[in-house]
């Protein structure tokens, strides 16, 4: 690649808008394509702490996110825990955030338009881009186009049906303080409720195939109603997320000649846990680094080195996340009764929900914290005479 050619970037959501704010920054010459630029992605729009480290323009973003310290769990069966999260996680609306992440691209120097690519078709080693007024050439292509990619049918197979997960929320007027997050029977995915600074995204995710999104919808709306959540001038969203299985990720490809798949394109979304923001934004990183490098091949490099065993990881213990059982319970069960019995359980809850306890190091922080975890749901059960009576379900709320 010449420095003076140009790269194109298909998609200003964040992945597409932070490489090309790396990449124009650095000089290079980058056109960057959003048929709808800043709008509201159907998402939760949960932003960890090890993002917002990460990237501390979005830490100093201020009022366009809602901080929230505090979260709800809610088992399959009912029982309820909430704990104080040590680092806050940053709730952001997505036009807020695509915003702010276009309007730093456009600073940096890149081109932004504010149209839709068509078409894409390389002639003599150049990449020709059809879009509804005009065409454009550029010598590399990103695809950042988000989970529905229309272009991924042109280099790769189509993700699988297995690979995806289905969700259905709503956008509900309205503020709160309170993270939550309801696991449900049979489905492998949860509920949520975000507050955003001026309205709530509440929706519910589940793996394509286990059940309709209308059936999703339902319980989703059911759930919203049976906590106190009003309808009233909430708008619906629906839309897929990539949830890929252990194989997949093996024999994922994300770059050939001339070109590079970024974010929810290439599905790089935490299979449990539905996290893709910062892996829009770590691999948009690094992909530019590569081509900035010159080295555009190390991108995948740098993603088996960093990004990949842990996606691979958890796309292996997702089901038995959702499904498995432990000690003759149920893990989500378990979880949720160990986060409102031990505090040193629930420094590890809060670690995960701030991304900084990974997938590969839990199994043996698990072990050893477990003789203190049961050490203290003990001392807690005999503290707690109610406690045999009326389980857990009697709604603790632990700081
Ligand atoms: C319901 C739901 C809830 C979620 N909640 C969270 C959460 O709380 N936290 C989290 O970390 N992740 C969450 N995710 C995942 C997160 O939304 C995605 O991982 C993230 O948006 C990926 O960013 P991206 O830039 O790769 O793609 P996108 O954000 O999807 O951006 C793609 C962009 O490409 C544009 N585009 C597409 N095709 C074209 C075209 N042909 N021409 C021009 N432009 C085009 C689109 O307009 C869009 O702006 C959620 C996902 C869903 C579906």
């Amino acid at each position: 690649m010449r420095d003076t050619d140009s790269i194109a970037i298909i998609g200003g959501g964040p992945a597409g808008a932070l490489a090309g704010s790396i990449l124009a920054q650095c000089g290079k010459n980058v056109l960057l394509f959003d048929e709808k630029l800043a709008w509201e992605k159907p998402c939760g729009g949960g932003i960890t702490y090890k993002a917002l480290q990460q990237y501390p323009f979005l830490a100093d973003a201020g009022a366009q996110s809602n901080p929230i310290e505090n979260c709800e769990l809610i088992s399959p069966s009912g029982q309820k825990v909430r704990f104080h999260m040590q680092h806050p996680v940053a709730i952001f609306s997505r036009r807020e955030l695509n915003g702010l992440m276009l309007e730093r691209a456009r600073q940096a120097g890149a081109k932004v338009h504010h149209e839709r690519v068509n078409r894409v078709s390389r002639v003599n080693g150049e990449w020709q881009l059809v879009a509804a007024e005009r065409e454009y050439r550029a010598s590399y292509v990103l695809f950042a186009a988000g989970a529905r990619n229309p272009f991924r049918s042109q280099f790769l197979s189509p993700i699988s049906a297995s690979d995806l997960m289905v969700t259905a929320g709503y956008f509900i007027p309205g503020r709160g303080s309170l993270m939550q997050i309801q696991f449900l029977k049979g489905i492998t995915g949860y509920i949520w409720v975000f507050p955003r600074a001026d309205h709530v995204s509440a929706g519910i995710a589940g793996k394509m195939g286990e059940l309709p999104t209308i059936e999703l919808r339902r319980i989703l709306e059911k759930w919203l109603e049976e906590n106190g959540y009003r309808l009233q001038g909430a708008r619906f969203y629906s839309h897929i997320l990539p949830s890929l299985r252990a194989q997949s990720f093996v024999t994922l490809e994300v770059s050939g000649d001339g070109w590079a798949m970024i974010g929810d394109s290439a599905g790089l979304v935490d299979p449990i846990t539905g996290e893709g923001l910062y892996y829009a934004l770590r691999s948009a990183e690094l992909c530019a680094e590569a081509l900035l490098a010159g080295r555009p091949q190390e991108y995948c490099a740098s993603l088996e080195e960093e990004v990949l065993p842990e996606l691979r990881l958890a796309a292996r213990i997702s089901r038995r996340f959702y499904a498995g059982q432990i000690f003759g319970d149920s893990v989500l069960e378990k979880m949720i009764s160990l986060t409102a019995s031990s505090a040193t359980f629930r420094e590890l809850m809060s670690d995960l929900f701030a991304g900084i306890q990974g997938y590969r190091d839990l199994r043996s922080r698990l072990y050893g914290i477990l003789p203190t975890v049961m050490a203290e749901g003990l001392a807690g059960t005999l503290r707690r005479p109610w406690f045999d009576k009326g389980g857990l379900a009697g709604d603790p709320v632990v700081e």
